[in-house]
C-alpha cells in the first residue's frame, strides 16, 4: 500500500536553499522547521495551480511573479510555512505585512485544498464535509467595512458548515459550485468522509483499518465514530462494546459537526445499554484519561 507508506513515513528530507534571495528571506527559508510533510503530494497540477494563483495576484509585477512562485512553492513543500512566504511577499513584492500575511494564507489554503482533493481521490474518498472556520470568509479584508458580497459569502459559508458534498463537484454555495478554502478570503476547510463507512458489509483492509485508527487516535471525530461502529459489528476490529462506547464517547465530545455529535451520542447510549455498570465506568474512565492526554485540536486552516 504505497499511500499508507506515504502517510506513515513522510519524507523529511530538507529542501536546499540557494538562489540570490535577500538575507531575511534566506533566513526564513533556512529556519523552516522540519515538518512531517510528504513533498510528493505537491504534484504537477498542484504546482500549475499555484503558479496560476500567483500570476492572478492583483498588483503583483510580472518580474516578481517567478520569485514569488518559487517562495510559495518552497513554503508549500515545507508543509505550510506561512512565515517564509509572507517574508518573501514583503521583501520581493514590497507588500504590507497584513496584505502579505493574507495572501500567503490564501495561496496556501488553495494549494492545500488541491492537495487534499487529489489525495482523497487517490484514496477512493468521494465525499467531504464542509467546515466553517468561525472566522469571516470575506472577499476583501482590506476594505474599511464588509461589502454586501462579503456578507453574502460569509453567511453562505457559515450555513455550509457541516454539509456533506461530493468532492469532485463541490457544494452549491452562494449561487455556484464551490469548494472550501478556494474563494477569495475563504477560511473554510473540509473533512473527508471515509469511504469504508458504506456499505456496512464492506470489509476494510488491514491497512485501511490501521489508517482509520490512526485518524481516530489523532482526534478525528468521524474516524472515531466509524471505529465505534466497527467495534460494535466487529468489522475489521474485534467486536468490543466497551471499546465502541469509548470511541462513540470521544466522537460525541469532538467538534465541530452537530449532526455527527447527535449520531455519536445516540450510538453511545445504545451501546451503554449493553454494558454492565462496571464496564460503563471503565469505558468512561478510559475516555477521561484519553481526553486528558489529548488537548482539543482546532479543525480549521491554521492561522499564522
Ligand atoms: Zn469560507
Amino acid at each position: 500500500m504505497s499511500w499508507l507508506r506515504r502517510l506513515l513515513q513522510p519524507s523529511t528530507k530538507p529542501t536546499e536553499v540557494k538562489k540570490d534571495y535577500s538575507p531575511s528571506v534566506r533566513y526564513a527559508m533556512e529556519a523552516m522547521p522540519t515538518i512531517k510533510f510528504d513533498p510528493s503530494v505537491v504534484t504537477k497540477s498542484v504546482k500549475a495551480d499555484l503558479r496560476r494563483n500567483v500570476e492572478l495576484l492583483a498588483g503583483l509585477e510580472k518580474k516578481h511573479a517567478r520569485q514569488i512562485y518559487d517562495a510559495a512553492l518552497r513554503s508549500v513543500l515545507a508543509g505550510r510555512d506561512l512565515r517564509m512566504l509572507s517574508t518573501a511577499l514583503i521583501e520581493i513584492a514590497g507588500m504590507s505585512r497584513d496584505r502579505a500575511a493574507d495572501i500567503a494564507r490564501s495561496l496556501h489554503n488553495k494549494a492545500t485544498e488541491q492537495i487534499n482533493r487529489e489525495r482523497t481521490v487517490s484514496l477512493g474518498i468521494t465525499h467531504a464535509i464542509w467546515l466553517y472556520a468561525n472566522a469571516p470568509c470575506m472577499k476583501d479584508p482590506f476594505s474599511s467595512c464588509p461589502t454586501a458580497a462579503d456578507i453574502r459569502q460569509d453567511s453562505a459559508h457559515r450555513a455550509a458548515n457541516g454539509k456533506k458534498y461530493e468532492i469532485a463537484k463541490g457544494l452549491f454555495v452562494d449561487g455556484k459550485w464551490a469548494r472550501p478554502g478556494v474563494e477569495e478570503g475563504c477560511k473554510c476547510s473540509a473533512r473527508s468522509v471515509l469511504p469504508w463507512t458504506t456499505p456496512a458489509d464492506a470489509k476494510p483492509s488491514a491497512a485501511m483499518a490501521l489508517w482509520y485508527r490512526k485518524c481516530a487516535e489523532q482526534g478525528d471525530a468521524i474516524a472515531q465514530y466509524n471505529l465505534g461502529l466497527d467495534s460494535v459489528t466487529g468489522r475489521g476490529v474485534p467486536q468490543d462494546y466497551l471499546q465502541a462506547y469509548f470511541w462513540f464517547d470521544l466522537a460525541a465530545a469532538g467538534k465541530p459537526q452537530a449532526d455527527l455529535t447527535k449520531l455519536a451520542v445516540e450510538a453511545r447510549e445504545e451501546v451503554a445499554s449493553h454494558l454492565s455498570s462496571a464496564d460503563l465506568s471503565r469505558a468512561q474512565e478510559r475516555t477521561r484519561k484519553w481526553v486528558e492526554g489529548h488537548p482539543p485540536k482546532l479543525y480549521a486552516p491554521e492561522e499564522e
